[in-house]
């Protein structure tokens, strides 16, 4: 029997995460998009303006990232 990776949800509402690029912390898991990130908001983890290093990736029911940065391990 051939092993089936299966999403850990199989909700078909996508999800939209939030992360900073420069330290990949995860910063919101949200539904809908962020329309606006203020300019002096800045990463808890690694102090990065989020305005320069938020990026955006969304989960469906398979792992596609949208962003290169997440290739970088
Ligand atoms: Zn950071």
């Amino acid at each position: 029997m051939t092993l089936n990776i299966a999403p850990a949800n199989n909700t078909n509402s996508k999800t939209l995460q939030y992360f900073c690029f420069k330290c990949n912390a995860l910063l919101k898991e949200t539904s809908r998009p962020i329309a606006y990130v203020s300019t002096s908001e800045r990463c808890p983890s690694c102090g990065s303006l989020l305005v320069e290093s938020l990026r955006e990736r969304i989960l469906k029911g398979r792992p596609t990232f949208d962003t290169k940065a997440l290739r970088e391990k």
